[in-house]
């Protein structure tokens, strides 16, 4: 590549959320390791996600701009200092959420106006569906980037489009989603509740229809993948959703050094020191890592189920609790005596993880995880057999890949759709299923194919690998881009 795609400058737009900032970081580093400049566009509060873990890059990488646009939270009729779908806990207010984002299109095509050199390229979040008429008005074309995989794009738009779920009556009645590649089914329960409620109004059935207008008029998506981990659906999602895609992940297998690895998102609440030195301390795969991501809340009397059930189970632990507003009432629900009790077997982080640097260390052989993309996907890159608890978004879908279609995970069993995960699921369930991953025979096979995908998973990054061959195929259609047109 080198000095040709010099003249190319990629500007990345995420939406303001973790699941979608961290990934376009690492984007924004593969690509300038092409020698593609590229520049991050944000808002002020978000910016610190960007620029902290730009600050030890700098010393290894090639520069990453990152250019601040005022987030217009007074116009939107949004507190002061909310600029982040972590600070939401209802589909309600990540609506009126994205309505702000609207207002940022003319801050947006203000900065675009006086980047130097050009833009050649405007990638943005499928959230923010306005990004293809700004790329068009100033002739570049516009990638979309959604943070989710082939397999959840494609079930997701054939419920959609085929409305599977209109022909059962019970909520909890299994229905096959249709034309897919494999034979995949789900149940209302599992779905975005606004498909179950059948409201005409149905005001995110309308966001999504609107971003997959704006997405069918783009010149095509980035996806977080590899071709081999989901080739039925990478082809399906091209050939007969007619997409042009370009699989060019697990993208956060570009942090190879800890130090990037420990500072991918927000400041962690471990030091990377401890965090390493607990873990050194322990054998080869006996830690269960638990973690339900930067947005799903997890009620106080699931986390007591958590806890003890973890206890329970005699395995060594990493267990992130989010701090969220109801941390003091999260506190009282610790069994009585438990952090003594756990103490040397089991490490509660309470904040952010520095996810990535505990996933790949050898110690860790099993994730519980609520099936966010990027976790699934990091478990995956690291070769850990995983224990799926969806919540909500299209976490239920990517738990029927990773059980039904890759079989390195066992469900434990969720059956709602919700943003917070209330009390369902029994500490002996916890207990049985943690022990099942880690202890039984079961286990033992899942692993193994778990460690086959992680093969898979970095030969498809390096150089002729499937990823870094669509990487460099984009960058030259990007190239060859008829700007004048
Ligand atoms: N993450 C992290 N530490 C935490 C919580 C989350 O590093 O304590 C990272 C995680 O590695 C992943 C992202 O935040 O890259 C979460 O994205 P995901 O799609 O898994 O879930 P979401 O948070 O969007 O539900």
């Amino acid at each position: 590549m080198g000095s040709e795609t010099q003249r190319l400058h990629v500007v990345l737009f995420p939406l303001m959320a973790a699941g979608h900032m961290i990934p376009t970081l690492d984007i924004a580093k593969l690509f300038a390791a092409q020698y593609v400049k590229t520049t991050i566009v944000t808002t002020p509060l978000n910016a610190p996600f960007f620029i902290n873990p730009l600050l030890s890059y700098k010393n290894i990488g090639p520069t990453i701009d990152v250019e601040i646009i005022p987030f217009p939270s007074k116009e939107a009729g949004l507190p002061e200092g909310v600029e982040n779908f972590d600070q939401f806990t209802s589909d309600e207010m990540s609506l009126q959420f994205l309505k702000a984002t609207e207002l940022l299109q003319e801050p947006l095509v203000q900065l675009l106006e006086k980047l130097n050199p050009k833009p050649s390229c405007l990638v943005a979040d499928m959230l923010l569906p306005f990004a293809t008429d700004i790329a068009s008005k100033f002739n570049i074309p516009r990638l979309v980037f959604h943070g989710s995989c082939c397999f959840a794009l494609c079930a997701m738009e054939a419920v959609m489009k085929y409305e599977p779920h209109k022909a059962v009556l019970d909520d909890y009645e299994e229905f096959v989603i249709p034309h897919l590649p494999h034979e995949i089914k789900i149940t209302k329960m599992k779905l975005n509740e606004e498909f179950r409620r059948d409201n005409p109004n149905m005001e995110w059935v309308q966001v999504l229809g609107r971003a997959l207008e704006s997405e069918i008029k783009s010149f095509g998506v980035i996806v977080n993948s590899f071709y081999e981990l989901e080739p039925d659906y990478a082809d399906y999602y091209r050939k007969v959703m007619g997409r042009k895609a370009w699989q060019i992940g697990p993208v956060s297998l570009c942090n190879r050094e800890k130090e990037s690895m420990f500072r991918r998102g927000k400041d962690s609440s471990i030091d990377e020191h401890e965090c390493l030195k607990w873990l050194d301390s322990k054998e080869a795969h006996s830690v269960i890592y638990i973690s339900f991501g930067s947005l799903t809340e997890v009620s106080p009397a699931q986390l007591h189920e958590i806890a003890k059930g973890l206890e329970a189970s005699e395995q060594n632990f990493i267990w992130v609790v989010r701090r969220n507003k109801n941390k003091e009432e999260i506190e009282e629900w610790l069994p009585e005596g438990f952090e003594e009790r756990i103490q040397g077997k089991g490490l509660i982080i309470r904040g952010w993880a520095p996810q990535v640097l505990i996933l790949d260390h050898e110690a860790v052989g099993g994730f519980v995880t609520h099936c966010g993309w990027n976790s699934t996907l990091e478990g995956i890159s690291c070769g850990v057999p995983m224990v799926t608890w969806p919540a909500f978004a299209e976490q239920f879908y990517i738990e029927k890949l990773v059980t039904e279609v890759l079989k390195t995970g066992i469900e434990v069993g969720a059956k709602e759709w919700n943003r917070t995960v209330e009390c369902k699921v029994k500490w002996e369930e916890v207990k049985e299923v943690v022990r099942r991953l880690m202890v039984e025979e079961e286990g033992v096979e899942i692993r193994s194919k778990a460690n086959k995908l992680k093969e898979k998973a970095r030969k498809a990054i390096e150089e002729g690998g499937s990823s870094c061959s669509e990487l460099c195929s984009l960058i030259e259609e990007l190239s060859n881009y008829n700007y004048n047109a």
